[in-house]
């Protein structure tokens, strides 16, 4: 059966990686969070006080980068390793939060990581979330999906994901964190998150996990049926 590219884009907490991962078990593809390595690269940036305003700086680091995800057998999930460790949980974190977007807008970061995300479709039978997949990514991808879900589910969703790792973390901070990114995200001048003009808006504010894959199990079938 012929494989397909799926790229889910959005803005943040929109649940776009629970459903991707779930769209990629269920079809047995690939799923990639190509977040987590914005994320990552955000990391070294931060422990390495990297100026990422700084061209010549972010070049020599991104040379010491190593990005790859290796699959968790107590979580059942891929964590992200940065120079083979494991930084699936620091990633999450606010310090690397509250500057991924800043240094998302790097155009030298985003051709290092949009270069290694579409090797990673050379196959294709993949699913990747983000916010440029299906414009910049992967123009030509069989589905793209831009997920949109109501802003106040949105802040609730993200709140209650980061209470249970981190407790003192306030309903303000969360809401903050996810405005500016969203501010930030759309209004950069790399690859601004939009929505591609052939993609299907899926709003999931009111749909439970079972309905929402249901109905993205039901687009991907279409399409792949059509690639066969
Ligand atoms: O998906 P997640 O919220 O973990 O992504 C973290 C940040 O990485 C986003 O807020 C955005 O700034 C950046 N990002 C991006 N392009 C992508 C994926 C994520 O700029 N394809």
């Amino acid at each position: 059966m012929g494989k397909i590219i799926i790229t889910l884009d959005g803005f943040s907490s929109c649940g776009k990686s629970t459903l991707a991962r779930q769209l990629a078990n269920e079809l047995n593809y690939v799923f990639i969070d190509s977040g987590a390595m914005y994320r990552a690269i955000t990391l070294y940036f931060l422990r390495h006080r990297i100026d990422w305003n700084h061209q010549v700086e972010v070049l020599n680091a991104l040379k010491n980068i190593t990005l790859d995800f290796q699959y968790n057998a107590e979580t059942g999930k891929s964590d992200m390793y940065l120079n083979h460790e494991d930084v699936e949980v620091l990633i999450r974190e606010m310090p690397v939060s509250d500057n991924v977007s800043a240094v998302s807008t790097v155009k030298e970061v985003r051709e290092f990581a949009v270069a290694q995300q579409q090797l990673m479709g050379n196959k294709k039978g993949i699913v990747m979330d983000g916010r440029d997949i299906g414009t910049t990514v992967f123009p030509h991808a069989e589905l793209k999906i831009f997920v949109v879900a109501d802003p106040a589910i949105r802040v609730e969703r993200r709140y209650k994901e980061m209470f249970e790792k981190n407790p003192v973390i306030t309903i303000e901070e969360v809401k903050n964190n996810l405005e500016s990114r969203d501010y930030i995200d759309s209004h950069r001048e790399v690859s601004p998150l939009r929505k591609a003009e052939d993609a299907i808006e899926l709003d999931n504010s009111n749909l439970t996990r079972e309905e929402q894959l249901e109905i993205v199990l039901k687009w991907a079938n279409e399409k792949i049926n059509i690639s066969r």
